[in-house]
């Protein structure tokens, strides 16, 4: 589709299109392989020489509509789906990091992102530094080392909900000659598009808003097509020759677009996080109403902050739309058309008090999960960040009492009188 369209006729439109006598829905192509008739056409696919399918582990079309569209929402080159977030984020740094190498990542991370770079990924030698992700450009600064190969944040960090000051986080990554990462799973692209800012790598769990209906596990990497993968003989993976390509040198054969296609080539063939056509099908589906939904979430959202606000039983309320929040000028600035639908809050009594709330809730669902279009409430402390010692919480943004709400798309007024009820 061509790029002059506006974002919400892409997230319609974008990528698939029907010829003519062709199903107007995105097929479901449920298969592991494609038949050729000579050996050649294989052996040219085999060697990167010519594009096409061979395996599904490595492509299909169902998925590739969903990776294109994906990729022209974010405003990228190429994108790539994973079977989960997490092994998004798993391929994205194994892509261009080995043991020796170092990463430094913000430590407002989500929790499952925390142990990736802080446990699995130290153990295969890749060396992280979190950095409090207030601190100023030259305290980040600070923290590069000749073997940085990375630097990474959320736009929107689940559950502290800190934004991003992508203009102090992309001159730092400029600076150190190392690509921005950007995790965009909270904002989705209809409220934020990173690579606008600065960031070279976007990476989303599309688990979250972009399926939207709790329906299947996902994961994207979009590639902005910008970076400098030759600088100072940094990223020799990308540079020089590839012996299971017979010497291919990424980046110089196919340039804007080499990050994505190293990690296919490569980071998928040897681990085999593939998405499923169904999954890519589903999230497809999801993607065609992200526009609305992300609208409507950050509305709701809004509005049971400032309700939440004013109730007695309320200690505290973090929402980036909300005008005292410490982010709201950030919020402004970089989620000008909504702040997502996550917010947290305290209720008075501490964790006590929280746990029964949450069990008073009657709409709101007790469930894992955000960026579904039913209300979900959880408590982060006892479950996705119990992992983590409490001082390393504390550090994160998670206080014993936080609630973590993901607003849905029912109508506020329900969602209101169901807190308003339970926090009676
Ligand atoms: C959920 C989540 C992930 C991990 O995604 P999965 O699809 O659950 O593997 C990564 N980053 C953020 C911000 C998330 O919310």
């Amino acid at each position: 589709m061509k790029k002059i369209y506006e974002f919400e006729t892409a997230c319609v439109h974008g990528a698939y299109k029907a010829e003519s006598g062709e199903p107007q829905q995105l097929p479901i192509i449920q298969n592991t392989t494609y038949r050729y008739y000579n050996a050649k056409d294989v052996a040219d696919l085999f060697d990167l020489e010519s594009a096409g399918y061979f395996y599904s582990r490595l492509g299909n079309p169902t998925v590739n509509a969903l990776e294109e569209k994906m990729a022209l929402l974010e405003g990228g080159t190429a994108g790539l789906a994973a079977s989960s977030g997490q092994s998004a984020t798993l391929m994205t740094m194994l892509n261009i990091c080995k043991a020796g190498d170092h990463v430094i990542s913000s430590i407002s991370v989500y929790g499952g992102t925390f142990n990736l770079l802080g446990v699995t990924l130290q153990k295969m030698g890749i060396e992280v530094t979190f950095i409090d992700q207030d601190i100023s450009l030259d305290e980040i600064l600070s923290f590069n080392k000749p073997n940085t190969k990375v630097l990474f944040a959320e736009t929107l960090s689940n559950p502290s909900l800190n934004v991003l000051d992508f203009e102090k986080f992309s001159n730092a990554a400029k600076k150190m000659g190392v690509p921005l990462i950007i995790d965009n799973t909270l904002a989705t692209p209809a409220l934020c598009r990173p690579i606008e800012y600065g960031a070279d790598i976007v990476i989303q769990s599309t688990t979250k808003y972009a399926d939207g209906h709790g329906s299947s596990l996902g994961g994207m990497v979009v590639e902005a097509g910008t970076f400098d993968w030759s600088i100072d003989g940094k990223f020799p993976e990308m540079t020089e020759p590839d012996p299971s390509y017979h010497g291919l040198k990424f980046y110089e054969k196919f340039g804007s677009i080499a990050f994505a296609l190293k990690l296919r080539a490569q980071m998928l063939r040897d681990m085999g996080c593939t998405m499923a056509p169904m999954n890519a099908y589903l999230t497809h589906q999801g993607l065609q109403t992200l526009h609305l939904r992300m609208e409507r979430h950050s509305e709701n959202a809004l509005a049971l902050a400032n309700f939440l606000q004013g109730n007695e039983n309320v200690e505290w309320v973090i929402y980036p739309g909300l005008e005292k929040d410490k982010n709201y000028k950030l919020s402004k600035k970089y989620l000008p058309n909504g702040a997502s639908g996550v917010l947290t809050f305290g209720v008075k009594g501490g964790k006590t008090a929280g746990e029964k709330f949450l069990e008073k809730l009657e709409l709101a669902s007790i469930v894992v999960h955000v960026g579904d279009i039913r209300t979900s409430v959880l408590h982060p402390a006892s479950t996705t960040h119990r992992q983590l010692s409490e001082s390393e919480q504390l550090k994160a943004g998670i206080k014993p009492e936080l609630i973590r709400v993901s607003v849905g798309l029912e109508s506020i007024k329900d969602i209101i009188a169901d807190f308003e009820n339970a926090l009676k």
